[in-house]
């Protein structure tokens, strides 16, 4: 009976007979929320194993918009129109996707200004939105190779004039950049916009109604070419997060949002991390939202036995809210707090 009280941030719901445990289709013992499924009797596939003050041991999984789960049919529990392609199918295609596309030097110098090397850049695997090429003549060598565009955030179907329909996306300039799972895959792509007027970021995702799907607020691991610091940063934003794991030499994950500290959660557990540093802006005196997600994550964290950590630094202007501009400015980073 303790699963459901493992976790109370977002309240676990107690398995029933009109909302089974997701995992094992069991309608007692397990407890399970939007995104963490604490499941009693299923262990294969967890991302931890905790064993409860009963001697009980609650298997935590982590349920993704749109993941399937064998045997178990999940449609009316988290309804959503187009069914999420698996991380290895979306990581196959943005792969090749990327492969196709080159970045423009306006947007390599914007990066090289932020202060990342060119190394680091192509690492990362930043490239524009093409310009010059049809959105439509790059689904189609995508689908040509074999890949299917189904399930994959950000390409949707438009209607053709001569009947029926091609695969296609929004190619309004700016450029991606590649969000990444715990190992390595990339999940989705954040847009950087050249025309800020609607948000400096607008995810790759969306036109549910025309065939695509919504990547959700996906949290980015970023991992430097060499990790120098066991523990696992937490910032938001995730060329924020990129640019923090070159200078600290440290995994950070990159939340959507300061508010979007949800699919932070079970990345910090895939990850083993044993202790994290929150690295949020330091706007939080006046940014009540900023404040109130670093507090909710803070406590769900130290729910599960992790050590929460919060980085500080004395920013002298705007420009130095950012733990990346910080770390790029040199300030000085202080680690407080147990
Ligand atoms: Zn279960």
């Amino acid at each position: 009976m303790g699963a459901a009280r493992l976790l109370e941030h977002e309240v676990f719901r107690k398995a029933s007979r009109r909302e089974p445990c997701p995992v094992c289709g069991h309608p007692d013992w397990c407890g399970f929320n939007s995104y963490l499924c604490s499941c009693m009797r299923v262990g294969e596939g967890a991302i931890k194993h905790i064993t409860l003050s009963n001697g009980q041991v609650a298997h935590l999984h982590r349920l993704q918009p749109g993941r399937v789960i064998p045997g178990q049919d999940r449609e009316d529990l988290f309804p959503r129109e187009a069914p999420l392609a698996p991380a290895d199918a979306r990581d196959r295609v943005y792969r090749h996707f990327l492969r196709l596309l080159d970045l423009h030097p306006r947007h390599k110098e914007e990066l090289i200004r932020r202060g990342l090397s060119e190394g680091e850049i192509k690492r990362n695997g930043y490239k524009s939105i093409p310009e010059q090429v049809n959105p439509w003549i790059i689904c189609k060598k995508l689908t040509r190779s074999g890949l299917d565009l189904a399930g994959i955030p950000g390409f949707y179907r438009a209607e053709s004039k001569y009947g029926g329909s091609y695969w296609t996306f929004n190619s309004s300039p700016g450029y991606f950049i590649p969000l990444r799972d715990t190992k390595g895959r990339i999940q989705a792509l954040q847009r950087r916009m050249d025309d800020k007027r609607n948000g400096k970021y607008m995810l790759f995702s969306g036109h549910s109604d025309r065939g695509g799907c919504s990547c959700g607020t996906p949290a980015h691991v970023a991992r430097p070419g060499e990790v120098k610091d066991g523990r696992v940063w937490i910032t938001e934003g995730q060329l924020k997060a990129d640019i923090a794991a070159a200078y600290l030499s440290a995994v950070v994950i990159g939340a959507q949002g300061a508010t979007s500290w949800k699919p932070v959660v079970p990345e910090v557990l895939e990850l083993g991390a044993r202790e994290i540093v929150i690295a949020y802006d330091r706007d939080q005196e006046t940014n009540k939202e900023v404040a109130r997600g670093k507090r909710m994550l803070a406590a769900e964290l130290k729910k599960l036995g992790i050590t929460v950590r919060e980085a500080i630094w004395r920013a002298r202007s705007k420009e130095e809210k950012g733990i990346d501009d910080a770390l790029v400015a040199g300030l000085e980073i202080r680690v407080v707090g147990s």
